[in-house]
């Protein structure tokens, strides 16, 4: 028997809610351990004194709302960054427990095709470097739908999927991929390895930033892998959040935010070695790291010396290098209220397009509401007849945009330009602009942007 999605969400929110009142009790008084705890640094226990951005109060991003919670209390949390003057690592205080955020989510992975088709290369890939066979076995946490692992499996290759969302891991289950419904970490590594199993490739494709107890989840890769075996993770670089100007990157969901520097201590920690590094387009720009034991047979490539140098020479090891972000995110939020009012004032018409976790980080950030936008449209049906977390905003499947016929639609997932331009295209034909928020406020002719 499985709980319908609204009533699952349903069930969620209430854990949300319930925390709130623990959070309160927890951080309640000066003297509690945890109050201490909580304001020193994830990797390395530092206290944080040292501000990257403070966004403001925001509701978590990913509970979007029924029409029936619209009229109840909603949670808001700080969305306050810092940055640790020891290690650098640029991370959010742990306001919310993880638990009560991923047990249920609404991202399926599967809806964006550039993303499955970018792990679809990555598998062809990785078992061509690694010579994986049918004697190997690959471990994905954070596996989310499938969208992934599904292609080792054409391969002969075993996998197993590590997913602490049951409504994802279910539908990864339906593709025939093995998925465990569980946190990772040391304890879940140690049972997997009582059982006969260990990882010849564990893939981390965005998940690093979602972990609130690093070190407990860098043992716990450390600790599965065979002498020679890989780790492979990806996530957003932080060189390309502040160049880009990527703020709404910034959510609940995403504790921790890296460089190489900060990734390269917490593999030295745990005795593993960086022994390669990519730079990919995907997500605003991303880096794809390859790790493994200090004793294995991979030697460290030119890759990994070059970025860390370059980190270094921008500023990465300087506190006070860390502090001029937030002034061009100041300027970003005039900039694109300017242009949403002036097009208002013009008697346009404006809705969103897509209603992704960092959409509700820039809506709530600069206040854009139904006084703005109308309703934005998403490819998930999940999120269908639900409201945009804080703001409010309707969702409506992607076909309200052609009953509606609106003057602009703000591209809320920027990071996917141009599959959206590619797909929403035909907008043109009634004079539709697109307006795309980030990295600085540019308004498009869908017809004459090249792919
Ligand atoms: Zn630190």
């Amino acid at each position: 028997m499985v709980a319908r999605p609204a009533e699952q969400r349903a069930i969620s929110l209430n854990l949300v809610k319930s925390h709130v009142m623990h959070q309160t009790m927890q951080y309640g008084s000066a003297s509690s351990g945890t109050k201490l705890e909580n304001r020193n640094c994830r990797l390395c226990q530092a206290p944080l004194k040292t501000t990257f951005i403070d966004l403001g109060m925001s509701p978590l991003c990913e509970s979007f709302l029924t029409a029936a919670q619209l009229d109840h209390m909603e949670p808001y949390f700080p969305l306050h960054v810092l940055v640790c003057g020891n290690c650098f690592l640029v991370q959010l205080r742990e306001y919310v427990k993880p638990e009560h955020i991923f047990t249920e989510y609404a991202y399926f992975s599967s809806y964006s095709t550039s993303w499955v088709e970018h792990a679809r290369q990555y598998c062809l890939m990785i078992k061509d470097r690694l010579g994986l066979g049918s004697e190997s076995h690959v471990f994905e946490i954070a596996s989310n739908d499938g969208y992934l692992l599904q292609h080792f499996l054409p391969l002969n290759i075993r996998v197993t999927g590590i997913e602490p969302a049951a409504n994802v891991a279910e539908a990864a289950r339906r593709k025939n991929v093995p998925t465990l419904v569980e946190f990772f970490g040391l304890e879940l590594a140690k049972r997997l390895i009582s059982e006969g199993c260990r990882a010849d490739l564990i893939v981390g494709n965005n998940v690093l930033a979602q972990v609130p107890d690093l070190n407990d989840f860098t043992a716990g890769m450390a600790h599965l892998l065979t002498l020679n075996g890989v780790i492979t993770l990806e996530f957003p670089h932080l060189e390309r959040l502040i160049a880009e100007n990527q703020f709404d990157t910034i959510y609940h969901e995403h504790f921790s935010y890296f460089s190489l520097i900060s990734v390269d201590r917490l593999a030295r920690r745990h005795g593993l070695k960086l022994f390669d590094v990519e730079q990919l387009s995907t997500h605003g720009g991303s880096l794809r790291v390859y790790l493994s034991r200090t004793d294995a047979a991979h030697a460290v490539l030119p890759s990994v010396n070059s970025l860390l140098d370059y980190e270094r020479e921008i500023g990465f090891e300087d506190i006070n290098s860390y502090s001029r972000f937030a002034a061009k995110v100041h300027h970003t939020k005039r900039d694109l209220l300017s242009f949403l009012i002036a097009f208002k004032e013009r008697g346009a018409k404006l809705c969103g397009y897509g209603a992704p976790g960092k959409g509700n980080t820039l809506l709530n950030y600069c206040g854009i509401g139904t006084d703005f936008l109308e309703f934005t449209v998403d490819r998930n049906p999940y999120k269908h007849g639900r409201y945009t977390p804080g703001m409010h905003i309707p969702i409506y499947p992607v076909s309200a945009v052609d009953e509606i016929r609106p003057d602009y639609l703000l591209i809320l997932p920027w990071n996917l330009k141009n599959e959206i331009v590619g797909q929403m295209r035909h907008v043109g034909e009634w004079g539709c602009k697109m307006i795309i928020p980030i990295p600085s406020v540019e308004v498009i002719d869908p017809r004459d942007f090249a792919l």
